[in-house]
């Protein structure tokens, strides 16, 4: 069992933060524009109300950048002023959820993704584990995410409509 709440930080450590519970759910993706931002092979995010992240004391505030989409909605990648680390984006500038980069735990370990999604520019060498939930794109929220999730997303959800 993983104890929250998660500690959290930036490579230079002026942004401090913690995850008060679980995600509701985490993402491996393998998206050609996660790869061009992150240069790696995939990116990985754990999905999770915004005010579930709580910023440490004296924490600097992460700042929004702004990043073209296929799909024209605005994604803001929320990076540390000094460090520029990415911490957090926010798609489609729905201030309530947040998609926290997992590796920027301090524990990255403690969140492992439930599915494993544009695998379709997967990087060959890259090897899912077996049984792993992969999806060519993307996939069907009420088929994979558990109850207790979906009832935490539509109770978010709720709160922009
Ligand atoms: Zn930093
Ligand atoms: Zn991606």
């Amino acid at each position: 069992m993983t104890d929250y709440p998660l500690h959290g930080s930036c490579f230079c450590g002026a942004v401090r933060y913690r995850l008060e519970t679980p995600p509701m759910f985490v993402h491996c993706c393998h998206c050609t524009d996660c790869q061009k931002q992150t240069g790696s092979a995939f990116a990985i995010n754990a999905l999770i109300e915004t005010d579930r992240i709580v910023l440490e004391p004296g924490s600097l505030e992460p700042e929004p950048l702004e990043m073209k989409t296929d799909s024209g909605r605005p994604h803001d990648i929320y990076r540390c002023p000094k460090c520029l680390s990415a911490l957090w984006s926010d798609y489609s500038r729905r201030k309530v959820t947040r998609f926290v980069r997992v590796a920027t735990l301090d524990t990255p370990s403690a969140l492992v993704p439930d599915v494993h999604i544009f695998t379709r520019s997967k990087l060959a060498w890259v090897q899912l584990p077996p049984g792993a939930r992969a999806f060519e794109v993307y996939y069907d929220l009420e088929k994979e995410w558990p109850p207790e999730s979906l009832a935490r997303r539509r109770a978010v959800m709720a709160k922009i409509a």
